[in-house]
Parts: C-alpha cells; structure tokens; sequence
C-alpha cells in the first residue's frame, strides 16, 4: 500500500467491507457446530482466503479467524491419518469439546491453526485510520464488527480498489498525493 495515498474524510470501514448489500453473506465458521462435511462443503464452494470463526450463526461473535489453506490441509491429513475422522465428525475450535452422543464420530480438534485474536474495526472507523493499521500491522485482512457482532471483512485487495475508485472519482486528489 503506497503511503501517500490519502482517503476522503467520508469513507468508513462499512463502506469497503465486503458483503456488499445484495451480496451473499459472509461466510463463517461456527465454533462447535459444524460437521467436516459441512466445512468442506463451505470452503469448497468459496474462493475466500480465509473464514472468520463465530460462537453461532445466531449470535455472530467472533472468535477466531482461519485461513483457507490450513483448513484443507487438516482435514485432508486428518481424514487420512486420524481414526475415525469422517464427513459426520464434528469440527471443534473450542478449547473443550461439545457433549455428544456416544454412537457419534470423534471430532475433529482445529483451534490449533486458528488465529486467536484477528485484528478488528468498528464499522464507524474512519478509512485512513484502517489503511494506517493495515500498514503498520501488516495486515492482509481486517474483520468488520458492530456492538461485538462481525458484520464484514477488507482485505488487502478491497482498500487497493477502493483507493483506484477514488481516484478515478475524485482526479483532484491526486494533487495531494
Ligand atoms: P482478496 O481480496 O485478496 O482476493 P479473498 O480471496 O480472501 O482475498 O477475498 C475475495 C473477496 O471476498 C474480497 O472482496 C473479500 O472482502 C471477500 N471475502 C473474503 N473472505 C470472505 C468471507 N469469508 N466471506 C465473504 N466474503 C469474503
């Protein structure tokens, strides 16, 4: 990120997360519900380079953040070399596993490749004050929240567009640059 770069006063973290309205939802993982079948499916269906992790679709808290890569690597060394380990396995990023009925598969423990504490904004957070922390963090992505429930993400990429729409927009700014 070029740090001449200078952001209308206006434009909020809100208004460069994505979802954008009428977008698909985010898509999230939940801590201690979900099967490995039904993260395969999730990643699967997605190209996102990563997946915030919520207590629950209900509350939307957010809890961790996990990379794409590290999900399907796990699951796949799991499924061939961890007994028991099948599509009905629950995936756990709990720190102590759900009670579940004896007859159920043993799950699949991954709070080991999640990212305990990913950096987050408000969705009121002026936009230079994100692209300063991306900067300075090194940051490739940001998670979005609103009184403590995760609305959204901005990666790396989506504060590059944002950047060329204004400029675009607005070419009197490039004097400041
Ligand atoms: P990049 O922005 O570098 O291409 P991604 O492939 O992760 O990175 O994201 C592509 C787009 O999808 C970005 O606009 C990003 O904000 C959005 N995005 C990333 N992760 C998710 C997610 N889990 N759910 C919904 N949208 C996402």
């Amino acid at each position: 990120l070029e740090p001449k770069e200078e952001f209308e006063h206006s434009s909020l973290a809100v208004d460069v997360m994505r979802p954008r309205r009428g977008d698909p939802a985010l898509a999230v993982l939940t801590q201690d519900s979900m099967t490995v079948g039904e993260v395969e499916t999730l990643v699967e269906s997605t190209h996102y380079s990563g997946f915030p992790v919520v207590i629950s679709q209900e509350s939307q808290r957010l809890v961790g953040f996990v990379l794409r890569r590290d999900l399907l690597i796990s699951i796949d060394n799991a499924r061939k070399r961890q007994d028991g380990i099948v599509s009905a396995s629950l995936v756990v990023f709990t720190e102590h596993c759900p009670a579940q009925p004896p007859e159920a598969p043993p799950p699949l423990r991954l709070r080991g490749i999640m990212d305990l504490s990913p950096f987050t904004v408000t969705d009121h957070t002026p936009m230079d004050i994100t692209v300063d922390i991306f900067r300075k963090l090194g940051l490739r992505q940001c998670l979005v929240t609103h009184n403590g429930r995760l609305l959204g993400i901005i990666t790396k990429k989506d504060i590059l567009k944002h950047m060329a729409q204004i400029s675009n927009r607005d070419p009197d700014s490039i004097l400041f640059n």
